[in-house]
């Protein structure tokens, strides 16, 4: 493994590297077969996107990944968010850095068996803001899928940053097809205004859009079990509605999930019977079922 995935990679995407440009192209052509390798031994590639941060999206992955690995399934989360990198700390597993061997890079072990790679595993100062161009980020990804020894994966999980930025192109070019996407949204008629663009972009983008989750989705009262419904209800599935596919589930608002995102255990596996955990692991059933639907 190249020291530059520690830093901005020190080579430039694409051909130019050398002088005349014939050895970069076979170091791409070498680096593509390399990329394909990963991909061909990860049976499901799903992406988890959202229009606008903050609807739960890193959340939603993590524990779509939990859930997944607790029926014995073999799992990969990438983190491409380069910006914002929150899975290293929703797993527990901050300012661990990777190993390597034989020239390649072992992604992280959350718990759950989880295997992860993230930017933040490769930034020593968390307080630095990263400043990359969409080239410099495409060569990172290019990176994780070439240089990292995932291993072969029922599922890779991928959690996008928001919106419609260089980061789903670039996932979306070097996964290639089929692609399965993921859209989370609040139940608020602005989430749900960015969330049918997600929708619209990823098919654009020729991912198999899987459906629509709707995260914080009501709040249960601690006090007297009444149910209050802090941002409406129901907006994820009618979004699913409108736009022709379909609704994975709903998951409610629960103080205990910000705790586990801040502890690295996600609710799934802290605590696996709690309503919020069963909501989750509901959602990965119509993502399994909706998958083999498509086989
Ligand atoms: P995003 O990836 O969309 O930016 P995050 O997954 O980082 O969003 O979640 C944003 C915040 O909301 C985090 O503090 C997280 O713990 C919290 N959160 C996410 N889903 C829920 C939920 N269902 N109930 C309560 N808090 C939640």
């Amino acid at each position: 493994m190249s020291q530059s995935l520690g830093n901005a990679p020190k080579d430039a995407v694409g051909p130019g590297r050398t002088g005349c440009g014939h050895e970069a192209h076979g170091a791409d052509k070498f680096t593509d077969d390399l990329v394909a390798a990963t991909v061909s031994m990860i049976k499901y590639r799903i992406v988890v996107m959202s229009g606008k941060g903050g609807v739960g999206k890193s959340t939603v992955a993590v524990n779509l990944a939990a859930s997944l690995a607790a029926l014995g399934k073999q799992i990969g989360v990438l983190d491409a968010d380069v910006h914002g990198p929150d899975i290293p700390m929703m797993f527990g597993l901050q300012g661990q850095i990777p190993e390597s061997a034989t020239g390649y890079l072992l992604p992280l072990i959350a718990p759950g068996n989880i295997r992860v790679m993230s930017m933040g595993f490769l930034i020593s100062d968390r307080d630095r803001p990263v400043a990359w161009r969409g080239p410099l980020k495409h060569r990172l990804f290019q990176q994780f899928l070439s240089e990292v020894e995932w291993g072969p994966l029922d599922y890779l999980v991928i959690d996008l940053p928001p919106g419609t930025g260089d980061e789903p192109l670039s996932i979306a070019q070097l996964l290639g097809k089929p692609l399965w996407a993921v859209i989370v949204t609040t139940p608020q008629d602005v989430a749900l205004l960015d969330s049918r663009k997600a929708a619209v972009f990823g098919r654009e983008m020729d991912m198999d859009v899987l459906g629509i989750v709707e995260n914080m989705s009501g709040l249960t009262c601690p006090y007297c079990g009444g149910k209050i419904d802090l941002f409406k209800v129901g907006g994820g599935e009618q979004a699913a509605r409108e736009l022709g596919v379909p609704f994975l589930g709903r998951i409610p608002i629960d103080p205990e999930v910000v705790g586990a995102g801040d502890e690295g255990l996600p609710m799934v596996l802290r605590k696996p019977d709690s309503r919020v955990a069963h909501a989750f692991k509901k959602v990965a059933g119509s993502i399994m079922e909706a998958l083999g639907n498509r086989e």
